[in-house]
């Protein structure tokens, strides 16, 4: 009877200490401030028709908590599912898809864990919201991820023929495909990969200058998956975005220097210390160019900086 009563105390202190330990994993820990970055600005000449519109397509009930380490869990966030929609003369580019028209359908596909934490609301598919701006589809010439999970590609059959760019890094990962990616239920899309030709760019060690004219530049970012990237866009007047999806999911992972609680990166980044890497090459960015205009895929904030599609 003793023994009995003793097991069931230091049981019980295991799990208070586990769980004590585990909430400490969401406590506020920013990271140690890096040196601003000190190299040049590159340059660009955007075409004057360039243009950048943001596309959500609907929301991820959050708590704050679940999206950077000191977020409250009380504290309710609506994470944008959402793309951006880039307009330039040789060729517009959808900057991932968001929700497409078959969300729910795609959903029960999800882990039973992920899909019951997870409270979603589609708005309105990507490719519906060009079609009702009276936007010519035949103008997208390529949808370009900036990796390849669930909520980044479930729009992608809604724009049949569209070839999907990814890097040969991501392409692989879509090939083994994991349980939180849909691509394995689209069989007839057509990736192109591409590489990265161009030197260092902004502090990251290598660019893709998609046109030629550095008004969209993408770098890699591994990490959050293996093929991950940032998407650097500047528009002539001097105004530069930086697409980063999922690098963090609220903006207080780069202002307050705070990653994903410790449970979270555990299952949403294939490579944790990767995505920290390019975390702080981005938060030392920032620091040199405070006006540069972060976009994570799922931080409302970010894409209020950004012009909607007009209304036809
Ligand atoms: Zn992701
Ligand atoms: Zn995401």
């Amino acid at each position: 009877m003793k023994n009995k009563r003793t097991y069931i105390a230091i049981s019980a202190v295991a799990v208070l200490v586990t769980l004590v330990l585990l909430l400490r994993t969401f406590s506020a820990s920013p990271l140690p401030t890096p040196k601003p970055y000190a190299g040049t600005l590159p340059s660009a000449t955007p075409p004057k028709e360039i243009a950048v519109f943001s596309v959500i397509t609907g929301v991820n009930h959050r708590v704050a908590a679940f999206g950077y380490r000191g977020g409250s869990l009380f504290e309710r966030r609506d994470f944008s599912m959402a793309g951006a929609l880039l307009k330039h003369p040789k060729g517009d580019l959808l900057i991932d898809t968001g929700f497409g028209r078959n969300i729910h359908q795609q959903f029960h596909t999800l882990p039973a864990i992920f899909r019951a934490i997870t409270f979603y609301r589609l708005w309105r598919p990507a490719a519906d919201q060009l079609k009702a701006a009276g936007y010519d589809p035949k103008s997208l010439h390529a949808i370009l991820l900036t990796h390849s999970h669930w909520d980044h590609v479930s729009g992608l059959p809604d724009f049949p023929g569209v070839p999907v760019w990814v890097t040969a890094q991501e392409h692989e990962f879509i090939k083994k495909s994991g349980d939180m990616d849909f691509c394995k239920l689209f069989p007839d899309i057509l990736y192109e990969e591409y590489g990265f030709e161009g030197g260092p760019y902004l502090g990251f060690p290598a660019s893709h200058d998609v046109y030629g004219d550095g008004s969209i530049v993408v770098v890699p970012a591994p990490g959050h998956t293996p093929g991950s990237v940032i998407v650097f866009v500047t528009l002539p007047s001097g105004t530069r975005y930086a697409f980063v999806g999922d690098l963090v999911y609220q903006l207080e992972g780069i202002t307050l220097r705070e990653e994903r609680p410790w449970l979270v990166r555990r299952k949403a980044d294939t490579d944790a210390e990767g995505n920290r890497e390019n975390l702080l090459r981005i938060i030392a960015l920032k620091e040199r160019l405070p006006e540069l205009i972060i976009v994570p895929a799922h931080d409302m904030r970010g894409f209020a900086q950004i012009p909607q599609l007009p209304s036809r």
